[in-house]
């Protein structure tokens, strides 16, 4: 058996496309999203985010500022800058690359945002909606792995998720929304003892660990769809997923690649958030 590839680039550029059909009809009305991207330090991959979500504002038609601060920057002058962006009424979404400089301290920074403008979906009232399934923005990985389930036919409605991981990024907001979306949800993580035994239960495996190729195909049930959120450096250069994707997708029904899995999907989430953002703010559904 070999699986079906759950293509992200192709879910992605889908997706891209109705926001730019929302965008379009905005414009009409005088309204243009707006994302303020903030980078604090010089990070190489923090840098190709970056300018891969300007790109991605510029693709769609948002309008987007990126604002590089120095490696020295203080954390009044990183609050005060966003008190600016929250107050700003071109700006509808505001995003912090994390990580920030070691004498940063995320916690005030994510704070700080106005929940109606946070659309990494971090700040403590989008995660307390969240948590009680009212509308909010969104963390974005974990929103992208529910819409690949769900325009591959794969309704995570009556099954069992196993989720490998509990970071607040993406762990437990996925195991969150595949409740909200009725799956029967397990949590896994460092101290969850037979981890392959647990994850064989599964209907739908989410690896969101860090570990290179750690998930093998006798941790996955026949037929079982694979969501592979790692995104790991190999010695040679090359990127590859927590899951040992040659291996599993000779059991697994489905499974997402890495690259052109998971990763696409974040970047279009946000977009998708800052579109929501920009029509809540002009009261529009
Ligand atoms: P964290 O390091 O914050 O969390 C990792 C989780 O995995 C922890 O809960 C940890 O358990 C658990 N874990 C670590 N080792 C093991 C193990 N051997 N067995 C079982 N559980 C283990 O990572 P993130 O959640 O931030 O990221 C996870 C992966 O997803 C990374 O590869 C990251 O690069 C990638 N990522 C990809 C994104 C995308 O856009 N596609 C976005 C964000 C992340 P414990 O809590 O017990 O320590």
């Amino acid at each position: 058996m070999s699986a079906q590839v759950i293509d992200g680039k192709l879910i992605s550029d889908t997706i891209r496309e109705e926001i730019k059909a929302d965008v379009a009809s905005l414009l009409e009305k005088g309204i243009r999203p707006g994302l303020a991207v903030v980078l604090v330090g010089e990070d190489p991959a923090s840098q190709v985010y970056v300018r891969n979500k300007a790109k991605a504002c510029e693709d769609l038609g948002f309008y987007s500022e990126v604002h590089r601060l120095s490696a020295e920057t203080t954390q009044d002058e990183l609050l005060q800058l966003i008190d600016k962006l929250n107050g700003q009424a071109s700006i509808h979404g505001i995003l912090v690359q994390l990580p920030l400089p070691k004498h940063l301290e995320e916690k005030p920074v994510i704070d700080a945002i106005s929940v109606v403008k946070d659309v990494d979906g971090f700040h403590p009232i989008n995660v307390g909606n969240l948590m009680i399934g009212d509308d909010s923005l969104l963390p974005c990985t974990p929103a992208g792995c529910i819409e690949l389930l769900k325009r591959t036919g794969n309704s995570p409605a009556g099954k069992h998720a196993v989720v490998i991981g509990r970071s607040n990024i993406v762990g437990k907001p996925v195991s969150l929304l595949l409740l909200r979306e009725n799956a029967t949800v397990t949590i896994c993580h460092s101290r969850t003892p037979n981890l392959p035994e647990v994850a064989r239960e599964a209907d739908i495996v989410v690896a969101a660990v860090g570990v290179p190729k750690m998930v093998k195909r006798d941790w996955v049930k026949p037929g079982a769809v694979v969501i592979d959120v790692g995104i790991n450096r190999l010695p040679d250069g090359k990127l590859c997923g927590d899951v040992d994707y040659d291996d599993v997708a000779e059991v697994a029904g489905w499974i997402t690649p890495v690259p052109r899995g998971v990763g696409p999907m974040t970047i279009t989430m946000l977009m998708a958030n800052t579109l929501k953002a920009a029509k809540r703010t002009n009261g529009i559904q």
